[in-house]
């Protein structure tokens, strides 16, 4: 996917910023006791704040908040000390208070960076405006019956973090590799758990098209994907659909549409004109959200090694790739699984088997690692088996196809099969002479020169020995023999 789009009149560049709504892992919401947990029974975790009553009084979850700063650290951001939660004012059935308690010119954490990891091992840092704190609204449900609205307020008042990125994504590829490394840094800090389906992560997408050189355009902003292949296809389409208007001599509406993903387009939801006028001000039930400094540095000071660190010292320590680096430590999971097999192990060898071998039968069973059949240590022990030449890197994907089959240790399989290497020189040498008699037309052939031959040589060895034979042992005899 190139960062051009090429029109009709020439070629166009697209600008995007993404605002990602991520949920905060916390027992509680926001501002009441009630229970965040995913899959209740519909209005069975509301407390008396959430639903709206009157009098009621928000307090603020303190964990929630050290969530946030938490986020805002692995973020490289500012963590704003005194900030100041507003209210955002509109109607919606959903929503009993009629505002939601968001945070406007004082969020908790301000400018930061993400660095995003591309396919071809580049790099590219992407700025990040802020991360606020707010409160979810509850869940309208138009299709139970035909003649009313239902209402879920089990979600109204859960905590979000709004991660806002500056307008410095320029292609697809790059705002999905954003996503996916928010996602990844989330997970690491176990602030979100960047369920997607689950509607823990959302994204609202912010599309603009210019011609080379040129100031930014009006955006479009698609409101809630829910994927990162659906990210990427609204805005290919988006951006192609502003190009022709463009060139058709239009102009771009600023307007917040929706993405069909059945259709794979966007269509308007509403326009500029129709946009609500918020009327933020300050919650008055709220004091300014003041933090200790002393207590920031202790947050920063626990928080684990981040996806950017771990494959640095990946690439340092195990001489991988930076993109294979990014791979592997996209889940801590697969990072931490990776690492026991690589320890005191070739790191390149170990990570073309996880990569290749491990996730390819792990995807087709539909598994993630946590739940892989063959262990780290055992992975390990069969590439020892490869090392010290007890079998060959063939015969190395046969048992470990029978160790996903049945969670047993490579040594196990090799002995009870039979499946050690020929090394023994003579039992080769005697399989050569055989293959050598049977065959003296060929023989003759390299011996006139047709070098070409001796790869068939080596096949028939290795046949008759059921691929087992020590390949460099076979190849010298062979060499030794045909000289004649
Ligand atoms: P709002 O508060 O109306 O949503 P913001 O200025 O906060 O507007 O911007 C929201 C998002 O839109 C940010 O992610 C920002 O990077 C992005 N954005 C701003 N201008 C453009 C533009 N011209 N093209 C694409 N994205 C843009
Ligand atoms: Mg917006």
């Amino acid at each position: 996917m190139s960062a051009i789009v090429e029109g009709r009149t020439g070629p166009f560049e697209m600008v995007i910023g993404l605002e990602v709504h991520a949920q905060v892992i916390s027992k509680a919401k926001l501002f009441s006791g009630a229970s965040t947990a995913f899959g209740a029974e519909p209005n069975t975790q509301v407390s008396f704040i959430d639903a709206g009553m009157p009098g009621m009084l928000p307090v603020i979850n303190g964990l929630c908040v050290e969530q946030a700063v938490k986020t805002g650290l692995a973020l490289n951001a500012q963590i704003n000390l005194v900030s100041v939660f507003d209210r955002k004012n509109y109607f919606y059935p959903d929503l009993p208070l009629g505002y939601q308690i968001s945070q406007f010119t004082k969020p908790i954490v301000g400018k930061g960076i993400v660095t995003i990891d591309l396919p071809d091992g580049s790099t590219k840092d992407i700025g990040i405006t802020r991360l606020h704190l707010e409160m979810d609204a509850g869940k309208s449900i138009h299709d139970i019956r035909p003649d009313a609205t239902h209402v879920d307020l089990n979600r109204a008042g859960v905590a979000l973090m709004e991660i806002v990125s500056e307008p410095d994504i320029r292609t697809p590829e790059e705002a999905g590799a954003y996503v996916k490394k928010l996602r990844s840094l989330l997970r690491y800090i176990d602030t979100c758990d960047g369920n997607m389906d689950e509607g823990s992560m959302r994204c609202d997408v912010n599309v603009s098209v210019r011609r080379p050189g040129e100031g930014f355009g009006t955006r479009c902003e698609i409101k809630n994907v829910n994927s990162v292949r659906f990210v990427m296809r609204a805005i290919e389409y988006e951006a192609a659909r502003q190009v022709g208007i463009i060139e058709a001599g239009g102009t771009i509406d600023q307007e917040t549409r929706l993405f069909d993903s059945q259709k794979g387009e966007t269509r308007p939801m509403r326009s500029k004109e129709e946009a609500h006028d918020y009327r933020y001000f300050p919650d008055p039930d709220l004091l300014p959200l003041r933090l200790d400094p002393a207590w920031v540095a202790r947050i920063k000071a626990a928080l684990p090694e981040l996806p950017d660190a771990r494959k640095e010292r990946f690439v340092r320590d195990f001489g991988l790739s930076p993109y294979d680096a990014s791979v592997l430590v996209a889940e801590k999971e697969n990072a931490a699984f990776f690492e026991t097999v690589a320890k005191g192990r070739d790191g390149k060898m170990a990570a073309n088997w996880v990569m290749t071998e491990l996730f390819g039968a792990l995807n087709k069973k539909g598994l993630d690692v946590t739940r892989s059949p063959v262990k780290a240590e055992a992975l390990g022990g069969l590439i020892d088996r490869i090392k010290d030449n007890t079998i060959s890197g063939r015969i190395a994907k046969e048992v470990f196809e029978i160790m996903v089959e049945t969670g047993r240790d490579a040594d196990a399989i090799i002995e009870e099969k039979g499946l050690r290497q020929v090394t023994d020189t003579g039992a080769i040498e005697a399989e050569v002479d055989k293959v050598i008699a049977a065959n003296a037309d060929k023989v003759a052939q390299i011996r006139a020169g047709k070098e070409a031959l001796k790869g068939w040589f080596v096949g028939q060895v290795m046949k008759a020995t059921q691929g087992k034979a020590n390949p460099a042992a076979v190849n010298q005899i062979l060499d030794k023999k045909l000289k004649g």
